[in-house]
């Protein structure tokens, strides 16, 4: 049994889990492929009004679910709210998903020939989720999953698990056949990969370094598998740009959150006209922000959600120091009332595109400005990354923000607005090594969840000529 603590106090202790080991995995993936048949020939409504039932019983205790996620994870309790609401509404989307997706029925080039494309499930599902969105980033796979007829297994992140927990309950109270969901808790290294080797598909969202090991474990048993992973986002802002609202993107999309998004803007990339007054006034609106208990209403910024992170936060800090970056505010820890993982969000000035910090994810509030003399060097230091996925752009000029669309090598670009923030309805990811086997999200997901199936079926009584004659003017279509 392991303790979940509160990274605002660590004398809450938020609860106390049983971790999972090989045997709970074999377990788990016996119910999920027993139940698995009869879930993906269940009636279309049945699924639509249970993932409906799910999104609307997710709304009714939305308030307890908000104080459980900030409590857990140490996001302030209005982020905790959006989050558990976009959960909702993604439960709602995707009941409506299982009545807009039932293949196609095509003409044959063939003279008689009918195709169908219809989509079958995949199967069992393994889902392995992080803890910086503990409850969304599991109801998008979920929804999708379920929608699609699949079983799953969820393996959520060892520092989230209370939440996972809540989620999974609301889905059995649902009123899902036993089986259909299950949950693993614990460390992912004991028995991810038994289960990677025998399940039917892994959609991982994670780390980049983890999911390159999950992607070769799925190799042996040509697993199908979704890698969402990390990011190194840029976000350029040129001379012409409304600078308040510049300074304002900047800040949403690099320390709202502190910066635990795969999606913070974390490469600040500031021609050299408004590099100064730029970096002024991100300075002035960071040291600002008053930090503190999550669930306190007067808090702008949380805490770091682990210790792990914590530490990688400052070693970041020094190492920036230390390699000549100029810190012009924060980077150390702080007091607050409780005892928790409170850290300044560091913002640097005068760093370079190859120090450390502008190349690995620090997935904290610890951001870089790279001063540059025009669009041509900002779009060449945007690209200059081995991630890839998401980029933003702050200008005035539909031009620029046109060329930098058109070059940017990152999956989403975002104009005049934070690199982090996406919607549900639209497909969702990065390009590798940020991204790998497809996306998530809107019309996306169905790719991964299922499988098609095509069926040709010719009647000769509808067909003028007979397409199987050796001689047949129509045998050269026969490929
Ligand atoms: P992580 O990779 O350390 O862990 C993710 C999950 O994998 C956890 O549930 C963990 O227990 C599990 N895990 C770890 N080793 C495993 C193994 N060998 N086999 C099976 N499971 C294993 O990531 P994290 O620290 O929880 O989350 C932060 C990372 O997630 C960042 O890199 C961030 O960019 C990324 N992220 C990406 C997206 C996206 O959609 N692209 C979204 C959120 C977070």
């Amino acid at each position: 049994m392991e303790p979940s603590l509160n990274p605002s106090d660590l004398n809450d202790v938020v609860g106390v889990y049983h971790w999972s080991d090989v045997n709970d995995a074999s377990t788990a993936l016996a119910a999920a492929r027993q139940a698995q048949h009869g879930w993906g020939s269940a009636n279309l409504p049945t699924r639509s009004e249970l993932l409906h039932n799910v999104g609307d019983r997710i709304l009714g205790v939305a308030d307890n679910l908000a104080q459980l996620l900030s409590r857990e994870q140490g996001k302030l309790l209005s982020d905790a709210l959006a989050e558990v609401k976009r959960s909702a509404q993604i439960f709602h989307y995707f009941a409506g998903e299982v009545l807009r997706n039932n293949g196609q029925f095509v003409r044959g080039l063939r003279d008689g020939f009918m195709i169908s494309v219809e989509r079958e499930p995949v199967g069992t599902v393994l889902l392995i989720t992080p803890w910086n969105f503990p409850m969304v980033v599991p109801a998008w796979k979920i929804a999708a999953a379920l929608a699609f007829g699949n079983s799953v297994i969820l393996k959520p992140s060892e520092y989230t698990p209370g939440i996972a927990v809540a989620l999974t309950e609301i889905i059995a109270d649902a009123g899902f056949p036993a089986g259909v969901v299950n949950l693993l808790i614990g460390d992912g290294q004991l028995f991810g990969q038994h289960l990677v080797e025998n399940v039917d598909a892994v959609s991982f969202t994670g780390s980049t370094t983890v999911g390159r090991i999950i992607l070769g474990q799925a190799s042996k048993n040509m697993t199908k598998v979704q890698l969402e992973l990390g990011g190194k986002n840029p976000l350029v802002v040129l001379d012409d740009a409304d600078l308040d609202h510049a300074v304002d993107v900047a800040l949403q999309g690099s320390i709202l959150q502190m910066g635990q998004r795969c999606t913070a803007s974390s490469r600040l990339i500031v021609t050299r006209g408004v590099h100064d007054a730029f970096a002024d006034r991100l300075t002035r609106r960071v040291a600002d922000l008053r930090i503190g208990h999550a669930l306190d209403p007067d808090t702008q910024l949380g805490p770091v959600a682990t210790d792990r992170q914590l530490a990688r936060n400052l070693e970041f800090v020094t190492e920036s120091k230390a390699a000549g970056a100029e810190l012009l505010h924060g980077g150390g820890v702080v007091d607050v009332r409780t005892k928790g993982y409170y850290m300044q969000p560091a913002v640097f000035a005068g760093t370079r595109s190859d120090m450390r910090l502008n190349v690995e994810e620090v997935f904290g509030p610890v951001v870089g400005i790279i001063q540059v003399g025009d669009i041509d060097e900002a779009i060449s230091v945007a690209n200059e990354t081995d991630y890839a996925l998401s980029s933003g752009i702050c200008t005035r000029s539909l031009n620029a923000a046109e060329r930098f669309r058109k070059s940017s090598t990152a999956g989403m670009v975002m104009v005049n607005a934070p690199t982090a923030g996406i919607d549900y309805h639209v497909p969702f990811g990065g390009k590798p090594p940020s991204g790998f086997g497809g996306r998530e999200n809107g019309s996306a997901a169905q790719e991964f969840y299922t499988e098609s199936k095509v069926t040709y079926t010719y009647n000769p009584q509808e067909s003028s000529a007979d397409a199987y004659q050796l001689n047949s003017a129509t045998k050269n279509d026969n490929i």
